[in-house]
């Protein structure tokens, strides 16, 4: 059966640079001598580590758990000893360093006992998901949300269409396109783990029609099955989530709103084959497939990589040249981020190291005025007003950013990619966003610290209330009943009161 295909808006054709990662089959990177496990490795709260520094700790054991619902624990990806926790550099755009814990592995990869699960057709989906949580599995696809959330739709919410995303748009990154071609038993194993989760009606694996040995693998491990394999057109950002629900069903997830909220869930491939290990043989995601590739390596490839690897084992591995390098990316050049040193770890999102040379970076063009063309408007697969944005962003309005919905704003880079004056315009969104979230976490504190101050204040009217009333009622006792001649205690308090109250009646007459 041919799938109808919609399109989106705008969108760019880039130069892929696909073929240069694919020549060869994905080996597993060696063990590095330590491993660097931030606690922060995926969307909402960071993991609470739950070893000390020289704790033992074998492959698989759990490090650090979850904190918070949305959140997700972490692993220890070999065998070895914590020789090390605290602030460490860590992959993000900010350069800042995070909480992380150190293992200097023993070289044995010595596994935990694993726990299986049996038929998981027999678990319902409430198990299942704790499987998933237990796991650690995270979306691998780039934004890292905990996987079981998106597997519980909620109540009354059915969910029509489940979209394996196999749609690796951004150019250098193949990692999906060879666990496809590798692992598609597993991908459709996974997904059918995920249907039986979330009792999904129809079950579509996309991938980009630049992809054939990947599509007739995916396809062959269907077949036989309900499941579609659909090829859709390459152009960037087809493998973003509501651009490729538009393509596939040809619905609008509405600004502001989740897949689920027009009956789609959309997962990555590379997660169902990690929800199938995790169910199948009780394995946690301690390992990816990831791209280390640009005109910097001299043997680009996939490599399968322990998480928190540091980034220049990967790139000693697979040759790379520290005199030229221009710039040193995780991520695709598109939507990637700089890397503040090669020491930092690859962690659960990560799916590419791009080490770039002069030659093979965007060579920095004079930045020029806007001339009002709208190609930036064309291009936005959004459907936003990228000049406005940027008009606004400029001046510093941060109320008008958000008129003009920035929060919709996947900054896929396209706009930047296609003004012809050169204009960065997805650091004037980056620089808006944060600078509302700042404001925003300003205007929480300031909440909840004039909060606190109404609290004590109540607190201490009340306690002063409550002293008066067991004043009042001590008094009213103690004048209430009739004096023992024998307690002389209580005589001399009531001749006090009486001495006190006789003293005031005659201030009160002298005046
Ligand atoms: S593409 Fe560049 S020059 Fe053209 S309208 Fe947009 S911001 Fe202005
Ligand atoms: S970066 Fe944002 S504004 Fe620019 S094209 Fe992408 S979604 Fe549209």
């Amino acid at each position: 059966m041919i799938r109808r295909l919609w399109k989106f808006n705008g969108g760019v054709h880039l130069p892929g640079h696909k073929e240069e990662s694919t020549h060869h089959p994905v080996r597993r990177a060696p063990l590095p001598k330590r491993l660097i496990l931030p606690l922060h490795q995926h969307i909402g709260e960071s993991a609470e580590a739950v070893v000390k520094v020289g704790d033992q700790v074998l492959k698989g054991q759990m490090i650090a758990h979850a904190k918070g619902f949305v959140s997700a624990p972490i692993h220890a990806p070999s065998s070895g000893v914590v020789v090390e926790t605290g602030d460490l550099p860590v992959p993000h755009p900010s350069g800042l360093s995070a909480p992380c814990i150190v293992i200097e592995t023993d070289g044995a990869d010595q596994w935990a006992p694993l726990q299986t699960h049996g038929d998981y057709m027999q678990l319902d989906p409430s198990a299942l998901r704790n499987i998933i949580r237990e796991a650690g599995i995270v979306g691998l696809g780039g934004a890292g949300f905990p996987s079981f959330i998106k597997l519980n739709p909620g109540p009354g919410k059915v969910v029509n269409t489940l979209i394996l995303n196999g749609v690796e748009c951004e150019p250098y990154i193949t990692c999906d396109d060879m666990l496809m071609r590798e692992h598609a038993p597993d991908i459709i194993a996974g997904l059918r783990i995920i249907r039986h989760a979330l009792h999904a009606r129809e079950c579509i694996v996309a991938l980009e029609d630049n992809k054939p040995d990947a599509y007739a693998a995916m396809c062959a491990a269907a077949a036989g099955t309900d499941i579609q394999v659909v090829q859709v057109p390459t152009i960037y950002p087809a493998g973003g989530e509501k651009q490729l629900v538009k393509v596939l069903t040809g619905m609008e997830v509405p600004g502001n709103g989740l897949p689920i909220h027009i009956g789609v869930v959309c997962q990555n491939v590379a997660t169902a084959a990690a929800v199938y290990r995790a169910v199948e043989y009780g394995e946690p995601l301690i390992s990816r497939y990831m791209t280390i590739t640009g005109g910097n390596i001299s043997q680009p490839r996939n490599l399968e990589v322990l998480i928190g690897t540091p980034v220049k084992d990967l790139l000693d591995e697979c040759g790379w040249n520290p005199g030229t390098l221009e710039r040193l990316l995780m991520g695709g050049p598109m939507m990637g981020f700089a890397l503040p040193g090669d020491g930092v770890p690859v962690i659960k999102t990560t799916n590419c190291i791009l080490a770039m040379t002069a030659a093979d970076s965007q060579p920095q063009r004079p930045v020029m005025p806007c001339i009002r063309c709208g190609a930036c408007a064309d291009a936005c697969p959004v459907n936003l007003l990228p000049q406005q944005l940027y008009w606004h962003a400029h001046a510093k309005d941060l109320d008008k950013v958000q008129e003009y919905n920035l929060f919709d704003c996947i900054e896929c880079g396209c706009c930047s990619y296609v003004c012809p004056s050169n204009i960065p315009l997805v650091h004037y969104y980056r620089y808006a966003k944060t600078e509302i979230w700042a404001k925003e976490r300003e205007k929480q504190k300031a909440e909840a610290a004039r909060l606190r101050y109404e609290f004590r204040l109540q607190r201490i009217e009340r306690e002063k209330t409550e002293r008066a009333a067991k004043h009042t009622q001590k008094k009213e006792e103690l004048t209430a009943a009739p004096i023992d001649p024998s307690d002389t205690k209580k005589a001399a308090i009531v001749a006090a009161m009486e001495r006190a109250q006789a003293k005031r009646e005659e201030i009160k007459g002298g005046e």
